[in-house]
């Protein structure tokens, strides 16, 4: 199988701007899955993007699959989006006061996302959960919190547990650094597996201040939620007197306009955000019942405060990316798109009999090099990391950029266009073939 060492693209510009980064940034990155490790090699440095495409500093031309990480579902340099951040810019960068901006994305929120009834602006999804979290427990006066192994939220330590085998695992620190009374409070189960659920309520009747949840999990690959499992944490929450929280900080504006909770029908009672709300600007955002949000610091007691919440560009960026996604019929092109794309590649997989699972919702996907069906993190954690590596290397040497790591979700744009999507299609037939 091919590695990055055989590639037959020009990496050279990259490969010196990577060695200068090493000497300056941790790993050569300010955040650790850009460096590549998870398909070996040394990462692509980015000149610029337009529409469906990546610019490399060695002039090599590729399709996003990455879309920074979620953010730019319209294509890049949308042209509306770079109007209104130039507009902005040209007003003043950050005034640390309040701008009617706010409340225009907040309106555009609340209207899209009807357990949504009141909003808060921060700057990434790490401080959206984190806060979400503090509001659960100063709504409950509980301190416990369930999440779900694989899921990821963020990087906050109580957050850091992601939990080995076992039914329920008290929590344990994922990460050096996290002190072990940090995440004592965190429950860990197997993502879909109600009945652990059910369990830590039976356990733990008055102490569990909330349950969050990626309602799509996206952190491992794609797993989706299986039938009832979504619902019945609502039912456990509601008896049991917690509060439910989706984290749609990737499923939200993508799978749905109101988010994962639209397609499934379902009012958690927080939500958090981030990603496509601020068009590739840094912004996160939590809401929900206004019964709740009313607690938040200054309406409330619950201290929560940002230099640059709320900033100015940011929700120029978002305010035009959600008014160019509430424009009628985008949800079903990309819908449309998604298909195109799943046909194609369940027909390579199915003609080539190619022991691998294909997983999409809406505008999300991920392919996984396994035989059985992923429905947790121990069934994701069991694929094929060595065939993932060589598939994506020669991927990107057909001018295609996947995210590079089995375990992140590859997402579709607008600006894909059915021809490039048939490309891409070929390309996946062309690779699986040759390793065949
Ligand atoms: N929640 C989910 C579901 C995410 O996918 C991410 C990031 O990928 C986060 C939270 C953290 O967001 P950020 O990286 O903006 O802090």
């Amino acid at each position: 199988q091919q590695s990055s060492a055989e590639t037959s693209l020009s990496l050279a510009r990259s490969h010196e701007l990577f060695a200068e980064a090493q000497t300056l940034l941790p790993g050569g990155v300010n955040s650790p899955v850009r460096a590549f490790r998870g398909v070996g090699g040394a990462p692509i440095f980015i000149d610029r993007a337009e529409g469906s495409y990546l610019y490399d500093v060695d002039g090599n031309r590729y399709l996003d699959y990455v879309q920074s990480w979620g953010p730019m579902i319209l294509g890049h340099s949308y042209p509306s989006v770079v109007q209104a951040v130039t507009e902005a810019s040209q007003r003043g960068f950050s005034f640390g006061a309040p701008t009617q901006a706010e409340s225009v994305l907040a309106r555009l929120v609340i209207e899209s996302v009807p357990s949504v009834e009141m909003v808060r602006f921060v700057n990434s999804g790490t401080e959206a959960t984190m806060s979400a979290l503090r509001l659960a427990r100063a709504y409950t006066g509980r301190s416990k919190i369930i999440k779900f192994s694989g899921c990821y939220h963020g990087h906050a330590d109580m957050l850091l547990v992601q939990a080995g085998s076992g039914v329920a695992t008290m929590g344990l620190p994922d990460s050096p650094g996290v002190p072990a009374e940090t995440t004592a409070n965190t429950l860990s189960v197997a993502y879909n597996d109600g009945d652990a659920v059910a369990e830590l309520f039976r356990t733990y009747p008055n102490e569990i201040a909330a349950i969050i949840v990626e309602p799509v999990a996206a952190n491992m690959g794609l797993v989706l939620p299986q039938p009832g499992f979504l619902e019945r944490l609502r039912t456990l929450s509601s008896q049991y007197g917690a509060v439910l929280i989706f984290d749609e900080v990737m499923t939200g504006f993508r799978v749905a306009l109101g988010g994962m909770q639209e397609r499934v029908g379902m009012t958690p009672d927080l939500t958090c955000f981030g990603k496509i709300i601020g068009g590739g600007l840094p912004v996160g955002a939590y809401g929900g019942r206004r019964e709740i949000m009313q607690l938040v610091a200054p309406l409330g007691p619950m201290y929560q405060a940002g230099t640059l919440s709320g900033n100015p560009l940011a929700m120029a960026a978002g305010i035009a990316t959600l008014n160019e996604l509430r424009q009628p019929g985008q949800y079903e092109r990309l819908e449309q798109k998604g298909q195109l794309l799943s046909e194609g590649i369940e027909r390579v997989l199915y003609d080539q009999k190619i022991p691998a699972q294909f997983v999409r919702i809406g505008a999300m996907f991920c392919l996984y090099f396994s035989a059985e069906p992923v429905t947790n993190y121990a069934s994701a954690r069991r694929s094929d990391t060595a065939h993932f590596a060589s598939y994506f290397w020669q991927m990107l040497e057909r001018g295609i950029y996947l995210p590079p790591s089995q375990f992140e979700a590859c997402f579709i744009s607008l600006a894909l266009t059915n021809a490039q999507l048939a490309d891409t299609v070929a390309a996946v037939s062309a690779v699986l073939k040759k390793q065949d």
